[in-house]
């Protein structure tokens, strides 16, 4: 019994905390943003898009064919010389009215990505609309100092760029890769996720409202289907990709030898490493952070966890209690930290991981917690015993679910840290800075954090080494992909 329970004898809980979606203006029915408008698809189809927390439908929407992409490619291509021609200080003009405009929305935008995604709308409210506002304001900022970010060299865009975004951070994810794409001089074709597609819609509206030129952005929601045509179309001049690490594979090998410019930004196992003497109830956040974070549905999550042995029971000890605390259910309560799984596919390749965990040996505690009845839900679980050939600690599991793994010293910790197919991130927890500065040079991951996890700014950039992909996105450096330079 807690002291509070002993002091009053009442149980204190948190009231609900609803955040209402009656100021929402989704449509019925959304059609493909092309040539600067909602359009029907030529010969694609509608697919109703679903709330995995509820199974409901919340809009239908238009699925783009083959004969809709060459369409969006050709009015790219059109749109590309007038939209360069522009000064960087006009284009940047743009690309502010975007930000300002995401902004004025953004209430809007964090119900409908928690309601099409499943994410918590304190995450959606508090991360992704102010960080996809923040990637605008940042990249407007460079539309008219190209040049100084690759070292003054003459730059000039590369052309039209095909986009492919997950499901995971559907607007923050095409912020990521429009901001910087028009930012250079390009337009963009931009394909969300199959089960996501609605905030993508609403910055269609959005480019709409700033005036965008038409062409300059299109909006193909589509299956995987439809990324596979877009990469294959041939008038293009970039894929930038984020997803699965097959997929991006597949990508690669779909554009061996034609020259088209590529940046992945695919899967990943980050190791999050916690040394004996960090400050142990500010790392257990931070493991909490890195995995719990948007259901672990997140490229970076801190999925490996590895303790120093001298204080694995009790950073496993303290994780655990803290653990039980989240409150898991209605992504649109303001009080849930861990929302609904984004689909039911993706809730079976949780389960399938988790049960290839218990079948191979190691230990799994999962939250005791009531989890709503209709909807995709996962309790928050840790698997501790893990061996390093586990299957869970080698695969994305994608989900609420850390391996804890152990080590004894910092060259065990590296090595266990880098034994994996991808290099995303990772996590270093230590009051020690020369620690942190060895360790942190030694880890083949694209962005380690110290003393924090899941750490995003506009101006840094991300990406991976490996299987976790190519290039940089943020930053001036994720001006580059995006320009040839002479
Ligand atoms: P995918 O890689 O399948 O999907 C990512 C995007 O690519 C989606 O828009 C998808 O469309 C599209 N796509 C699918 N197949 C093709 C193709 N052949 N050619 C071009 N585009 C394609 O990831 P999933 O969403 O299926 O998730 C699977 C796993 O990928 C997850 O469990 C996770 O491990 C990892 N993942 C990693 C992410 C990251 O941020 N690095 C993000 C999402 C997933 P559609 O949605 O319609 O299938």
């Amino acid at each position: 019994m807690s002291t509070q329970e002993t002091r009053t004898g009442i149980v204190w809980d948190y009231a609900p905390a609803p955040e209402s979606p009656d100021h929402v203006r989704l449509r019925d029915s959304y059609g493909l943003f092309l040539d600067g408008d909602f359009r029907d698809p030529i010969d694609g189809t509608r697919v109703p898009s679903i709330n995995p927390a509820t199974e409901e439908t919340l809009a239908e929407v238009a699925f783009a064919g083959p004969a809709d992409i060459r369409r969006a490619v050709e009015s790219a291509r059109a749109a590309q010389p007038g939209w360069a021609a522009l000064s960087g200080l006009e284009r940047g003009k743009y690309l502010f009215r975007i930000a300002r405009l995401i902004q004025e929305r953004a209430r809007e935008l964090a119900v409908v990505e928690s309601m099409d995604g499943g994410k918590p709308i304190r995450e959606s409210r508090d991360v992704d609309v102010p960080l996809a506002a923040a990637h605008f304001f940042h990249y407007a900022g460079w539309a008219d100092k190209l040049s100084y970010g690759v070292g003054g060299r003459k730059v000039e865009p590369l052309g039209v760029a095909a986009q492919i975004v997950p499901w995971n951070f559907p607007l923050l994810m095409a912020a990521w890769k429009l901001a910087p794409a028009l930012a250079c001089g390009n337009t963009a074709v931009l394909k969300p996720a199959e089960t996501t597609p609605l905030t993508a819609l609403f910055l269609a509206e959005i480019c709409q409202e700033a005036e965008l030129p038409p062409g300059v952005v299109s909006i193909l929601p589509g299956d995987g289907s439809t990324g596979a045509t877009l990469v294959r179309e041939p008038d293009i001049d970039k894929v930038a990709f984020t997803g699965s690490t097959a997929v991006g594979k597949n990508i690669q090998a779909a554009l061996a030898g034609r020259g088209v410019s590529l940046t992945l930004e695919l899967g990943g196992k980050s190791a999050n490493v916690i040394f004996e003497d960090a400050a142990l109830d500010q790392a257990v956040e931070g493991i909490v952070n890195g995995i719990f974070f948007n259901q672990g549905h997140v490229c970076c999550a801190g999925s490996r966890l590895l303790i120093q042995e001298s204080v694995a029971d009790v950073v496993i000890g303290k994780l655990w209690e803290r653990m039980g605390r989240l409150r898991v259910g209605d992504p649109l309560d303001k009080n849930t930290d861990v929302g609904a799984i984004n689909s039911r596919e993706q809730l079976t390749r949780i389960e399938e991981l988790v049960a290839a965990g218990e079948e191979e040996g190691a230990v799994r505690r999962s939250v005791a917690c009531e989890l709503p009845e209709r909807g995709w839900w996962f309790a928050p679980t840790i698997f501790t015993d893990v061996a390093p050939a586990h299957r869970i600690a080698v695969e994305e599991i994608f989900g609420p679910v850390v391996s804890v793994l152990t080590f004894r010293t910092q060259a065990e910790a590296i090595e266990k840290a880098n034994n994996s197919p991808y290099g995303l991130a990772a996590g270093i927890w230590t009051d020690k800075g020369s620690k942190a500065f060895e360790v942190a040079s030694a880890l083949q991951a694209g962005v380690v954090w110290q003393n924090t996890y899941n750490h995003f700014d506009p101006s840094a950039a991300f990406g991976g080494y490996k299987e976790s992909g190519f290039g940089r996105e943020g930053g001036p450096a994720g001006l580059r992909p995006y320009l040839r330079a002479s």
